[in-house]
């Protein structure tokens, strides 16, 4: 149907309709394996529509693997293997027939390094999204679809006067801001973040910070950060991960965030928050 159309008769509606607002994030039983290493084992978290989920542990504890399950990224690895659910409102990204295209414009993701196409220009680096996953629109769509995700992810102000500039010119945090607006470009309904801001100067991270807080309405995040104040900043809800000696990582506990700050109910979320280990 959308494929039949040619790019000037594709009204701005035509990518509008590509999200249908925040979804619901639930895995259930996720377990994860690099060749015989199990590093999750039977994991199950929501992650509530239109909040910001953050997932803290200690490094190595299989956080990133966990966020790649989410859009199945993870099979992308050789050797790796998955059992378990992941449902978007329901619907189990992992059930046989499951349009992998559609899963990956529904859950979009973001690096801890930014990575935009350094030698394409900012403008074109926001409409790429938009090729890979097979969209076609018009001009007018297209310049309309850049000020608006440039302007959510806070960098249309600075860049606005020069968007044919390459993003790779960028500082540090505008790119990662460039990755955001990229990754907003196809109307995610879900948006994962692996350590987004780890790369970034403290002012760069204020920024995305604040960027996180304006999408929450409207789409569900998932960060991983090894930052506890961040965590306490952006997020509604925390899940702390957890792998010990000989054991594939799990999470030990999960609530509201001022809950896991303030009245931990395990006494190794307590000590992770205080930052004993
Ligand atoms: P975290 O993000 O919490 O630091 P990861 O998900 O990156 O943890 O890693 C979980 C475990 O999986 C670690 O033991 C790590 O060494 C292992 N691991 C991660 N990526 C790979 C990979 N590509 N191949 C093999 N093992 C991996
Ligand atoms: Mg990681």
């Amino acid at each position: 149907e959308v494929a039949a159309e040619t790019e000037e008769t594709r009204p701005l509606a035509a990518v509008e309709d590509q999200g249908a607002g925040p979804a619901e994030l639930e895995a259930r039983g996720v377990s994860a394996w690099f060749g015989s290493h199990k590093v999750l084992d039977r994991v199950s978290l929501t992650m509530p529509a239109g909040r910001v989920t953050a997932l803290i542990g200690p490094s190595g504890c299989g956080k990133s693997t966990f966020l790649r399950t989410l859009n199945r990224m993870h099979e992308l690895v050789s050797g790796a293997a998955f059992a378990g659910e992941v449902l978007l409102d329901g619907a189990d990204l992992y059930a046989p027939g499951r349009r992998l295209t559609q899963a990956r414009r529904d859950i979009g993701m973001v690096f801890q390094k930014p990575n935009p196409f350094p030698a394409m220009s900012i403008y074109d680096n926001v409409v790429a999204g938009l090729r890979l996953t097979g969209v076609k629109v018009g001009r007018s769509t297209k310049d309309a679809l850049v000020e608006e995700c440039l302007t959510r992810a806070g960098l249309w102000q600075e860049v606005r006067d020069r968007l044919r500039r390459p993003g790779g010119a960028l500082s540090g945090g505008q790119q990662q801001r460039l990755c955001i607006a990229r990754a907003l470009a196809v109307r995610p309904r879900v948006l994962l973040m692996d350590e987004p801001c780890s790369a970034l100067d403290p002012t760069s991270t204020r920024r995305v910070e604040e960027t996180i807080h304006s999408l929450s309405q409207e789409v569900t995040v998932v960060i991983v950060t090894h930052n506890m104040q961040q965590a306490a900043r952006v997020s509604d809800q925390c899940a702390f991960f957890l792998a010990e000696q000989g054991v594939p990582g799990g999470i030990v506990e999960y609530g509201p965030t001022d809950a896991m700050f303030h009245s931990p109910q395990d006494q190794r979320t307590a000590d992770y928050v205080n930052g004993r280990f």
